[in-house]
């Protein structure tokens, strides 16, 4: 995974800033949070693959962080590992029962959490939980979520979206390059969400296509917001001949060359359930 986010959730400066130090060494992109309520903050603002939660923390305690994340549609399916205490047994299995994926016991040993990291990423994306390029929720997660908002006969906008000339790009500048731009797509929709959505709405993928259920008051107006917000940011992402012939040439200069336009995301359906 080329872009591993992890918010670790922990008051005490010198666990924080030991975790903070390890996990940054294993090339992840790490957001650290002192207080219940700035980590439902950073989950939410930083989209992370994983949670590390301290129990005991000065404001809220880690079941109600864990408990509010879950509530959340934005948060509710992002794995969380709790850091517990030794001794604190009747607590792991509440936090169990909370949606904790594991738990670590303190004093930890870095080996042990890191394979615990590792296998929690692992698994939510071989069981297919949450796409590869952006960590974002995936085929089963999005048809229980779907299902859910069925249940409870919640009203919200379906927006679909897909990224046009997706497949120009990744045939000349590789696929490193496409996951990119792909998750640069998906932090857009992300910064949008948060901003003009409300927390109970949700982002997933399905194949190359972005899925968002969304009850803000008008969801065109977000959907054109995130649309502008790619087209104005995506440039960046081409060689300066390509902005300058405002797209790619695919097998340049045989018979069946062609010119696909720069990217752009493009809303494919928009229902009211
Ligand atoms: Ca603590």
């Amino acid at each position: 995974m080329a872009d591993k986010r992890l918010l670790v959730i922990e008051d005490h400066a010198d666990v924080a800033e030991l975790l903070v130090t390890y996990f940054q060494a294993l090339d992840f992109d790490v957001s650290h949070a002192d207080t219940g309520e700035t980590g439902i903050e950073l989950a939410r603002l930083k989209f992370p693959q994983l949670i590390l939660l301290d129990v005991g923390l000065p404001d809220i305690d880690g079941y109600e962080v864990c408990a509010r994340l879950r509530q959340a549609a934005l948060t509710r399916y992002v794995p969380i590992i709790f850091l517990t205490q030794r001794d604190e047994r009747a607590n792991k299995v509440k936090g169990l029962e909370l949606g904790a994926d594991d738990y670590v016991t303190k004093p930890f040993d870095l080996d042990e959490l890191r394979l615990r990291v590792q296998t929690a990423v692992r698994r939510a994306s071989a069981d297919n939980l949450h796409e590869a390029r952006t960590g974002l929720p995936t085929a089963t997660l999005v048809e229980e979520e779907l299902l859910r908002r069925e249940g409870e006969h919640q009203s919200f906008a379906d927006l679909r979206l897909i990224l046009s000339g997706y497949n120009a790009y990744k045939d000349v500048y590789g696929f490193l390059a496409a996951n990119d731009v792909f998750g640069f797509a998906a932090r857009i929709i992300q910064d949008v969400i948060t901003a003009r959505g409300t927390p109970d709405d949700f982002i997933g993928v399905l194949g190359d296509e972005f899925v968002v259920f969304t009850t803000a008051a008008d969801p065109q107006a977000v959907s054109s917001q995130i649309i502008e917000r790619f087209s104005a940011g995506i440039t960046t992402f081409y060689h300066f001949h390509d902005v300058e012939r405002g797209g790619v040439l695919i097998n340049p200069g045989t018979a069946t060359e062609r010119f696909v336009p720069i990217m752009a995301l493009v809303q494919v359906a928009a229902e009211t359930e």
